[in-house]
């Protein structure tokens, strides 16, 4: 069942210090399954988070719709950034409780806490945080409110290796047991092939979909670096039109 298909005519911005504009999207049709996780890659500059704003509701400035099922409407969505944006005055507990609509109860929190390895550090501040943890807080936020679309723009960018490997499996743990559609942009092949069930390949402006390849990789073999690498390997020998964005 495709839950959310998003169709942009295109969008531009105001080009920067001269007449005219710059085309940012154009004519962009992607869909997106109920549960699916799908990793979008491209290079720098290419609009990914200009995609992310407009799926959010967070920039309407752009010609085109988005449906959710048969509806033209808005989803409900989790939004997690590249910085995790936690208040510093407020404890990681209540940072996710901020974030709960009226009819959730906080207790729905708890289990999230356990399967991120943060019960023990709920009371805490966000300044006595490892920048990992910060990460773990962030994503219990994104998923606790049940968003029908969980945005992650570039979420693991500024981690070290091994901690970006930790957060990265304890992001599908708690995925696995709360199935969410995910849009999770990166440019790290490598993160991308160990989360995603499908890759989405997108250009430079104007951003257009090169490839769409369903990961083969079985999940229980993600934390394998040798499988992820092996497919690394063979994505980048068979299409080069994927070497020349990374
Ligand atoms: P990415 O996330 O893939 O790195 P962005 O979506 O941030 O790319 O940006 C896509 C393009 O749009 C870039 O060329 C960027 O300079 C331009 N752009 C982004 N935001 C604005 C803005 N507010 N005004 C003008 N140009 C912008
Ligand atoms: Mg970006």
């Amino acid at each position: 069942m495709t839950q959310i298909q998003i169709n942009i005519h295109s969008k531009t911005y105001p080009a920067v210090g001269q007449a005219g504009h710059h085309l940012a999207i154009a004519n962009l049709n992607l869909s997106f399954k109920t549960g699916e996780f799908v990793c979008l890659v491209g290079p720098s500059g290419c609009g990914k988070t200009t995609l992310l704003n407009i799926i959010a509701g967070l920039d309407t400035d752009y010609e085109g719709e988005i449906l959710v099922g048969q509806q033209y409407t808005h989803p409900q969505i989790g939004y997690i950034f590249q910085n995790p944006r936690l208040l510093p005055w407020r404890t990681v507990r209540e940072n996710i409780e901020l974030a709960l609509e009226k009819h959730q109860s906080p207790a729905i929190i708890d289990p999230m806490l356990e399967v991120m390895q943060l019960t023990q550090a709920q009371n805490v501040y966000p300044e006595r945080l490892s920048l990992g943890m910060s990460r773990r807080v962030a994503i219990i936020r994104g998923f606790a409110i049940e968003p029908d679309v969980l945005l992650m723009d570039e979420p693991f960018v500024s981690l070290d290796a091994p901690t970006a490997r930790q957060v990265r499996e304890l992001l599908l743990k708690l995925w696995q047991q709360r199935p969410h559609t995910v849009l999770f942009v990166t440019h790290d092949l490598r993160e991308a092939i160990a989360l995603a069930d499908r890759l989405i390949f997108l250009s430079a402006a104007p951003m257009a979909v090169i490839s769409e390849i369903i990961v083969p990789v079985p999940r229980a073999e993600r934390h394998n670096e040798d499988a992820i690498e092996a497919f690394r390997q063979q994505l980048l020998n068979e299409y080069s039109e994927i070497k020349q964005l990374l």
